[in-house]
């Protein structure tokens, strides 16, 4: 997979891209992704390198022109626009922007399936709107507020599509235990489940579309908190119940929203009930 950044600040990339994970990719040993920074000021052509410039129609800030970043893209030898937004091609062109689509575990999914992804980091007040229009196919924004630039989104979409890279996890099961991860067993509602099947995971660590379950290591007693005697006693089906409870608890509490994309077993359910009534939402 082949990551290409443009971006006004390279430099800004020195640091998040070279450690854990991500940095195991990039080695050569591992080869699974390669990053390409763009600096922007290289497709300019004017001495003081000029890559803004002010708003049609006044108002605030300054604005990245359209003609460097269409020239470095176009100089990648991406595939056209056209077989991108069709669908009809591997290579996507991402512009990083507040008013994107919300960039989501589902979409780090999608990206991972790709052969190439360039990122285009906007500055300013943001990005001459003919980049969106016919040169990135499509737009993410990373959360409801605004940044000062798209690089850490950029580092964002990166990391979380990289670890979803067969081989990237010293642990292949990780990335399908994980928060929003809904696991086989538990789809989403779009596809519900099979006559006589559960959504409830059947290995003792499994979050199935919700947020994970907590987690604990030694020692055993920290600062007069005690792990649950439950994860002490070894009993495979009663860590796994408890867990998902947990889950469900955590869910319930804090991304009720999660719950709803979820068809939930009748043991879910009666779990939910339970916690319902115990109040501990
Ligand atoms: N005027 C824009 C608006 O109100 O929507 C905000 C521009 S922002 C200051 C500058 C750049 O930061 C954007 O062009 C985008 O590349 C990046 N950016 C800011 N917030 C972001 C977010 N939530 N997700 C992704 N990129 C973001």
């Amino acid at each position: 997979m082949k990551f290409e950044i443009v971006t006004i600040f390279p430099d800004f990339f020195r640091g998040p891209l070279d450690y854990g994970v991500v940095r195991r990719a990039r080695q050569e040993a591992a080869g699974l992704i390669e990053i390409v920074l763009h600096d922007l000021r290289e497709f300019t052509t004017d001495k003081h390198r000029t890559v803004d410039d002010r708003p049609f129609g006044g108002g605030e800030g300054m604005v990245l022109k359209p003609e460097p970043l269409f020239k470095c893209v176009e100089s990648l030898g991406v595939a056209p626009y056209s077989e991108r937004v069709a669908g009809k091609s591997r290579d996507t062109v991402i512009l990083l922007s507040p008013q994107g689509e919300m960039f989501t575990q589902d979409v780090a999914q999608e990206l991972a399936g790709m052969e190439r992804i360039v990122m285009i980091c906007g500055r300013y007040e943001g990005v001459d709107e003919r980049v969106s229009e016919a040169l990135s196919d499509r737009e993410i924004s990373i959360g409801d507020y605004v940044l000062s630039g798209g690089e850490l989104g950029a580092a964002v979409i990166l990391d979380a599509v990289t670890r979803l890279i067969p081989g990237a996890l010293g642990n292949e099961a990780s990335a399908q235990q994980e928060s929003f991860t809904a696991s086989n067993l538990n789809r989403r509602k779009a596809t519900p489940l099979a006559a006589g099947e559960t959504s409830v995971p059947d290995s003792t660590c499994g979050s199935g579309g919700l947020l994970d379950y907590p987690h604990y290591t030694r020692p055993a007693e920290f600062n007069g908190m005690a792990v649950p005697d439950v994860l002490m006693g070894g009993n495979h089906d009663q860590i796994r119940k408890w867990r998902r409870r947990k889950a469900l608890e955590k869910t319930l509490r804090n991304r009720p929203d999660l719950l709803e994309q979820q068809e939930l077993s009748a043991e879910d359910r009666k779990l939910v009930a339970e916690i319902r009534a115990s109040k501990r939402i």
